[in-house]
């Protein structure tokens, strides 16, 4: 049975060890309208950074719902070790009572979500009442390195593994058993 949802299902692909620490309880907070993005930067900021730009951790669910963490959680931490739509970072500008969403990322080493994943951030913010940027910024592309099992981000094209030297694949790898 194909999960409902835009895009595809990305499981935790990064080190067990930090996998473990988690209980599956997602520690990410729900975004269902922009009033829950103020409550959240109120409530998880020092009050002279709730106005201006904030940066956090986000995962879209299974379910397509946007979660949101401190800039510091690990998004398997977010998302409670469960699959995910997309995963990356995300900046709002906070004034007053208006969000406005200015960066979305795709830098996720522990999921490696794929630059398509981007149709699942668009469906999850406009579910939540708001607009989304013209694409990831930085656009990341990830591949796991066949020799030494490393996850690379992908720089400038170049196909080469920054642990081992090894040659890359040019096709996505990083979900494969
Ligand atoms: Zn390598």
């Amino acid at each position: 049975m194909a999960p409902e949802g835009p895009g595809v299902l990305y499981r935790f692909v990064g080190p067990r060890v930090i996998a473990k620490r988690d209980d599956g309880i997602a520690r990410g907070t729900p975004i269902a309208s922009p009033e829950d993005v103020l409550r959240w930067v109120t409530s998880n900021t020092e009050g002279h950074q709730s106005q201006g730009e904030v940066t956090v951790t986000f995962v879209v669910n299974e379910a397509g719902t946007l979660l949101i963490a401190d800039r510091h959680s690990e998004h398997v931490a977010c998302a409670g070790n469960q699959p995910v739509r997309a995963a990356g970072e995300m900046c709002f500008v906070v004034r007053d009572t208006s969000v406005t969403v200015t960066r979305i990322s795709n830098q996720s080493t522990g999921y490696c979500p794929e630059p398509e994943c981007w149709v699942g951030v668009v469906a999850a913010l406009r579910e939540a009442g708001l607009e989304p940027t013209e694409g990831f910024d930085p656009r990341c592309e990830f591949r796991r390195c066949p020799e030494c099992r490393a996850i690379n981000l992908l720089k400038h094209d170049v196909f080469e593994c920054v642990i081992c030297s090894a040659e890359l694949p040019r096709e996505y790898n990083c979900q494969a058993p």
